[in-house]
């Protein structure tokens, strides 16, 4: 008999998640957060452990033709450190993983770990194992960061409720940004080898993509604030999608404010030479690897004037209207298009 058979991008990758996740309940006392936030929450006395993992995958996450390795070895390392971040603790430790083919020198992956040595100072984590193996397609690393934070100060996806403000760091959409332009010069270039790009225009943006920062500072200075989140999450799949994760996992809904989403002025430019809208960009591009979180309004004075944090809206009872207000007064739904590799 037949077996059936089902598409994987009919699932989406969060629909496979649930799907592969839903069967398995955590026994032990010490798993006290398993799947569905940036990191995995672990009892370990008088902390909390964390810890996540982020894979990428050359081909999906990466083009070696203009990402260069060094540059990618770090990456590897800010994601998953971006995640701790989002969960209000400090990542301590990484393992490494890497399947490499024979396309590769021992030089290149010298490269590599220069660049996983240059997170790990950055950020002051150790490495502290991994595992190596030969790949027959491209280059995949997977780290696992371990983080902790105290047990008091953990920030879950969970915890936004009616009338929290919501707050983005940085600027959005330079990341999808840079990497139309890196997209375009690379077909330039493989029309006309002699082609060379100029891409001074764009170094801000092609740098948001290759060499993405945790929002560790913020981290600290939250601390330092007095302020707690009572929810957070890294922008990773973009800004839509990613208010779709707190909005679920808090049962609460969004309304931001179109003039207060933060775009760079380059992104702006570019994004109008690309004829995209510069707004839909900040709302679906992904992969800023800026902080989303929300505070009490009471909290709003004590980081009013941080120069790199947004309040960009705020949480209501409707669970199921997360919108966007416009200039003139429109309400628009909001969709969670963001990053989704089995759609592409
Ligand atoms: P992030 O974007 O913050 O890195 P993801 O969207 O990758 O998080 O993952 C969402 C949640 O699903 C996380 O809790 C992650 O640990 C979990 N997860 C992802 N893939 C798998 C898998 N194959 N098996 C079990 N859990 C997974
Ligand atoms: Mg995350």
């Amino acid at each position: 008999m037949d077996q059936p058979r089902s598409e994987i991008s009919q699932l989406g990758e969060f629909g496979l998640i649930d799907r592969v996740s839903k069967n398995f309940m955590l026994k032990n006392a010490t798993s006290k957060t398993g799947i569905g936030d940036d990191a995995a929450v672990i009892d370990a006395g008088n902390d909390y452990l964390l810890v996540s993992t982020d894979m990428l995958v050359e081909g999906i996450h990466f083009d070696l033709s203009y990402a260069p390795v060094q540059h990618l070895g770090y990456k590897a390392v800010a994601v998953n450190v971006s995640d701790i971040a989002a969960m209000n603790g400090k990542a301590e430790q990484i393992t490494v993983s890497i399947a490499i083919s024979n396309r590769f020198s021992v030089e290149a992956i010298d490269s590599l770990y220069q660049g996983i040595q240059a997170a790990c100072v950055n950020y002051g984590v150790d490495l502290v194992g991994g595992d190596t193996t030969s790949s027959t397609s491209g280059l995949v690393i997977s780290i696992t960061v371990i983080g902790r934070a105290p047990k008091d100060r953990v920030v879950y996806r969970s915890g936004a409720r009616p009338n929290d403000i919501l707050c983005v760091t940085g600027d959005l959409g330079a990341a999808y940004l840079g990497l139309q332009v890196l997209e375009r010069e690379k077909q330039v270039f493989l029309e006309d080898t002699n082609m060379h790009p100029d891409l001074e225009k764009y170094e801000y943006l092609v740098g948001r993509l290759l060499k993405p920062e945790a929002r560790t500072d913020i981290v600290a200075e939250l601390a330092d604030a007095g302020v707690t989140p009572t929810s957070m999450i890294d922008l990773s799949d973009g800004l839509a999608s990613d208010i779709f994760h707190v909005s679920r996992a808090s049962g609460v809904g969004f309304r931001i404010y179109d003039d207060t989403i933060p775009i760079d002025k380059t992104a702006y430019q570019t994004a109008i030479e690309f004829k995209l809208d510069p707004l839909t960009c900040a709302l679906n591009g992904g992969e800023d690897y800026e902080l989303m979180f929300t505070i009490a309004k009471s909290d709003q004075e004590k980081i009013k004037n941080h120069p790199d944090i947004h309040f960009i809206g705020y949480a209501h009872e409707r669970k199921d209207e997360n919108v966007l207000v416009t200039k003139q007064g429109n309400i628009v739904a909001l969709r969670a298009q963001g990053w989704d590799h089995f759609k592409k």
